[in-house]
């Protein structure tokens, strides 16, 4: 197993990661109330949602699937028969008093992530359970100067939560999972990985300890909502740790916020332990059921993810892994790349797609979706260097007037006369006139100096605004200086 060193001496980071992930549904999980994002407060509750004395739950049958297809894309066990706990705690955007979720018996057991590393390489994390659960409602703290505001609009929508083993050891490695993972939800469409939004949020553990050494204790770092921010808790925390260690102190097992102002952790509270919670089976709900053969057709509508999809990249069109990790990262790019890459050469629709397009929409801050390029007009312009209309140099240039203007490289090529000179008249033309020019230089050159060879090369090019046929200019000009 290889590890990215972090900057933590002979001290190693062990990091577990519970990420809450809103469930894509139209309804909560036990009430028909909606769940759109951004909509007026507390116009989205049902009498369930805010716990009315003798309402009942009643569970959503799309949430329970979307929970399973997760299940089945992290390669997990799905448990035929789990039960929904309370989990009583206090607070005041938790109308019931407590929250239904699921504790010894979840929905989804042990599965898996494959985490793509910078190298090319790669490595599996286990994935412990996933279950379902209530999200809370918010409070509102700066909407008056000394009243809280409670919205319940959240409370009950359908969360998974996916808990992974202690097997990360770096800020990147974790990182990389929640990459990893966001891609997996948004292939099976269960979650929409908006972490701005607050529909992947993100609990990290950290505990430090010499390689080999048994696991340290761990601090909880609760509810952090960007993965720069989780990558710079952990840092944080780790360094945190080693300090106190280091002077021969010990750590204290506790939950703590990530202060995204003065980049530090702090602490909130001590480390609630289970048993605070008094889990018990909630008696209004009959533990959950499933039907193997309703598990296998979920099973059969899974769509091709990308762990799939990239070992297919590799075999059919021969691309690097790094190459493929980025292409497949999302399913709007691999399906852009396939429609560029279709009949073409493989290995430069995937330089011109990673490299040019993916460096244009970066630098624009636009997604694959709002491209101005499409993807038969890329296409397009990777046929016009491969039947010689242009030069892979100019092309770069209808390139860019693509971007900006969405036209067709062809249009563009017309427009702006930049057709490639093969005639073979006109590019000897302009190299007499080069060697003309450069008596000097071409004298050297012939008494030896064959790196000037890259100078006429040059001022044909200058002479012929970079149309000329850079394969006809090189043999031209290399008969005509030998001679
Ligand atoms: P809790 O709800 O009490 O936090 P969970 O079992 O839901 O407990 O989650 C525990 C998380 O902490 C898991 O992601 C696990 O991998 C991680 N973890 C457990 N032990 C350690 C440790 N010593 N160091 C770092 N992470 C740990
Ligand atoms: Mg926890």
């Amino acid at each position: 197993m290889t590890y990215i060193q972090g900057e933590t001496g002979d001290w190693e980071m062990v990091i577990g990661l519970e990420v809450h992930a809103q469930v894509i549904s139209n309804a909560k999980l036990f009430s028909g109330a909606a769940t759109d994002f951004g909509a007026e407060p507390n116009s989205q509750v049902s009498f369930v949602d805010a716990a009315f004395p003798g309402m009942l739950p009643v569970i959503n049958e799309r949430c329970v699937e979307q929970a399973v297809r997760t299940g089945l894309g992290l390669k997990a066990q799905i448990n035929l028969f789990s039960v929904f706990d309370r989990k009583n705690y206090f607070y005041a955007d938790l109308p019931a008093g407590y929250q239904i979720s699921q504790y010894t018996q979840p929905i989804v057991g042990k599965g898996e992530i494959v985490l793509d590393l910078p190298d090319g390489g790669s490595r599996t994390v286990g994935i412990t359970r996933l279950h379902l659960e209530q999200d809370a409602g918010k409070s509102l703290h700066d909407q008056h100067p000394s009243k809280s505001y409670i919205d319940l609009n959240r409370a009950g929508v359908a969360l998974m939560e996916i808990v992974s083993e202690p097997d990360l050891r770096t800020a990147e490695e974790a990182g990389a999972y929640l990459r990893k993972l966001r891609s997996i939800l948004r292939y099976l469409g269960t979650c929409d990985g908006n972490m701005e939004e607050g529909s992947m949020r993100c609990d990290v553990n950290v505990s430090v300890r010499k390689p080999g050494a048994p696991f340290g204790t761990r601090c909880e770092i609760k509810n952090v909502n960007s993965i720069r921010f989780v990558q710079q808790a952990i840092e944080y925390e780790a360094r945190r740790q080693i300090e106190i260690l280091e002077e021969g102190g010990s750590i204290a097992q506790e939950t703590r916020l990530w202060d995204t102002s003065k980049f530090v952790t702090r602490s909130m509270r001590s480390k609630e332990e289970a048993h605070d919670y008094r889990y018990f089976p909630d008696p209004d709900l009959l533990p959950l059921e499933l039907d193997e053969g309703w598990v296998e057709d979920i099973r059969l509508t899974l769509p091709e993810l990308p762990d799939d999809k990239k070992a297919r990249f590799i075999a059919d069109y021969k691309l690097s892994a790094y190459d493929a990790g980025v292409l497949v990262a999302e399913k709007a790019k691999a399906e852009y790349f396939e429609a560029v890459a279709k009949g073409r050469d493989p290995k430069l629709a995937a330089n011109w797609v990673t490299g040019d397009l993916f460096g244009a929409l970066n630098k624009a801050g636009l997604e694959i979706e709002q491209s101005p390029v499409t993807a038969g007009n890329l296409g397009g312009l990777i046929d016009l260097i491969a039947d010689n209309t242009i030069s892979g140099r100019i092309a770069k240039e209808v390139f860019e007037a693509m971007f900006e203007t969405g036209e067709k490289p062809g249009d563009i090529v017309e427009k702006k006369g930049l057709r490639q000179v093969t005639d073979t008249g006109a590019i000897e033309t302009a190299i007499d006139g080069v060697l003309a020019a450069n008596p000097d230089k071409v004298a050297e050159y012939r008494s030896g100096k064959e790196k000037l060879f890259g100078f006429f090369v040059g001022q044909v090019m200058k002479q012929t605004q970079g149309k000329a046929n850079p394969a006809l200019v090189n043999e031209i000009l290399g008969r005509k200086l030998k001679g």
